[in-house]
């Protein structure tokens, strides 16, 4: 197969073609024991210590619905707007892999349990007077249905980790029967150059939404959540949608921007060079941020599905439905309404927030007795630009949202100035402990007012000069005087205490 290598400028692609994105997500539900049986559903236990007849697929075993993971279901499906199904079956999608021992999965077809729906997310529009503003997109829900997870392969002894090259491979089938939810959007058109940006937006929002609801902890890194992110590229104007690509496997919000940005790019060459877009999954490899190609689809197998004839259909009561739509959580995009009135902002200034990840940050802050604006101005300001200078999420820093609430209260009563307060939070990174043991440990805490008005008595006695000046009315000469009592209390001084003082020794005041 040849692959052109060219990409084109991802600015030059999206201003000849539309891009089209796609996204399906596969969530782990955080049920206690399996889809089809009462094994444990924990991540992380010794190798096939979580297995039975059933999730092994021993003859003989017969499996049976995990009704929590049916109300799991119900409740994502409810909280994207879907309908819910009075009546479904599950499937059996039939193929061979050594990690799924049953020789088919179960899993929903052409009857899922959920349809129709939308996930409203948000991106920021680079605005013509420069600047951005915050555009609200509907994403539309295809359906949401309910599937088993397989287990894991390992591959020992090559280099790689991957099957080529490896001396023999091992397979753990703990993970195979934990329920799992697919999320599969329709294709989302006209995002135009916002499409790398709209697809992280999704993503995140959907994230939020799982944790919200509490059927998944959702980690990326763990694997409990998985995309699959499927580009076209359609020439401006065609109204007609071009040839898509799937990108398996994503890992991080990061790599789901990346893999469309990519993916826009190389899409853009081929087309470019008269070619047609192959119709095939690809990998997206997270150190070079390129896709390299996997499986044709045009030679996809069969899966052969049919009803699985194992299990009753599924068919929620109508009553049960509503009575899992009345126990809905207040869910994310609600909750950022009701706090961006509480916290009195405006949409950007809560955009800004909202996009950097900082929401919840500055919500526990909030809860730990800081005002919204301190919480906003340390979290956005200081602790931002630290995140981004060691290329870490603000969320992954080192230091609490109570230790944040704690440094603003001290600012707030005078016992540190913004200056000390930045002093302090770099010794609550560096692990000296909390905001006050650093304080008593480096000594922060701003110089008392009998030190202050000492070290004004001296700074005054140390410089007739400048004194003198200030008693005759210039009283910009009293910045000189400043300046020694900060260097005298080590910087600790509060400086425009220190400043009032002065005027005031001297008539000013
Ligand atoms: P498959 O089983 O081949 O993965 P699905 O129907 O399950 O197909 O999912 C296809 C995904 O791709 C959906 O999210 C759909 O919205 C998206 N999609 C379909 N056509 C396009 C297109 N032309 N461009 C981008 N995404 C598309
Ligand atoms: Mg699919
Ligand atoms: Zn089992």
């Amino acid at each position: 197969m040849t692959e052109a290598a060219a990409v084109v400028p991802f600015d030059e692609a999206v201003a000849s073609y539309d891009p089209v994105i796609g996204l399906e997500t596969h969530v782990e539900l955080g049920t206690r024991t399996k889809m089809f049986c009462g094994c444990r559903a924990e991540f992380g236990g010794a190798p096939n210590s979580q297995v039975c007849p059933v999730c092994l697929g021993l003859p003989g075993s017969l499996p049976v619905a995990n009704r929590a993971a049916i109300e799991f279901t119900i409740r994502i499906g409810l909280a994207l707007n879907c309908t819910i199904a009075g009546w479904c079956r599950f499937a059996r999608k039939n193929y061979f892999y050594p990690d799924m021992p049953k020789n088919f999965q179960i899993s929903q077809y052409d009857e899922p349990l959920c349809t129709d729906g939308w996930l409203e997310v948000q991106a920021e529009e680079p605005q013509p007077g420069g600047g951005t503003a915050p555009r609200r997109i509907r994403v539309g829900i295809e359906r949401v249905h309910m599937e088993e997870d397989t287990g894991k392969s390992l591959h020992v002894g090559g280099a790689t980790g991957r099957i080529h090259g490896a001396d023999y491979s091992l397979v753990d089938y703990n993970r195979a029967g934990i329920p799992l939810v697919e999320v599969v959007t329709r294709p989302v058109e006209g995002t135009g150059a916002l499409a790398p940006a709209v697809a992280r937006a999704y993503v995140t929002e959907l994230r939020d939404l799982m944790r919200a609801l509490g059927v998944s902890d959702v980690r990326m890194e763990e694997g409990s959540l998985r995309c699959d992110v499927n580009t076209s590229l359609s020439p401006r104007g065609s109204g007609r949608l071009g040839t898509r690509t799937e990108t398996k496997n994503v890992n991080s919000l990061r790599s789901v921007e990346r893999a469309v940005r990519s993916e826009v790019s190389r899409q853009a060459a081929v087309l470019d060079a008269g070619q047609p877009v192959t119709l095939e999954t690809r990998h997206f490899h997270e150190d070079s941020g390129i896709t390299t190609p996997g499986r044709s689809k045009e030679e996809a197998q069969d899966y052969r599905y049919f009803p699985e004839p194992d299990l009753v259909p599924v068919a929620p009561s109508r009553e049960w439905v509503e009575q899992i739509r009345a126990g809905l959580p207040e869910l994310p995009a609600a909750r950022r309404e009701r706090l961006k009135t509480e916290w009195q902002l405006s949409d950007l200034e809560f955009a800004a927030i909202h996009n950097a990840g900082a929401v919840e940050l500055v919500a526990r802050t909030v809860a730990a007795g800081a005002s919204p604006a301190d919480a906003r101005k340390w979290w956005l300001g200081e602790l931002a630009r630290r995140a981004n200078e060691s290329g870490a999420e603000l969320t992954a820093l080192p230091i609490m949202p109570a230790d944040v609430a704690r440094v603003a209260a001290l600012t707030g009563a005078g016992t540190l100035t913004d200056r000390l307060a930045r002093q302090v939070i770099d010794g609550v990174l560096a692990g000296e402990g909390t905001p006050d043991e650093v304080v008593a440990a480096r000594g922060l805490a701003v110089a008392g007012e009998d030190a202050l008005s000492a070290a004004v008595d001296e700074a005054i006695a140390a410089d007739p000069g400048a004194a003198e000046s200030v008693r005759g009315g210039k009283v910009a000469a009293a910045g000189a005087l400043v300046g020694k009592v900060m260097k005298a209390t080590g910087g600790k001084a509060d400086a425009a205490r220190a400043r009032q003082l002065i005027l005031q020794r001297l008539g000013q005041g």
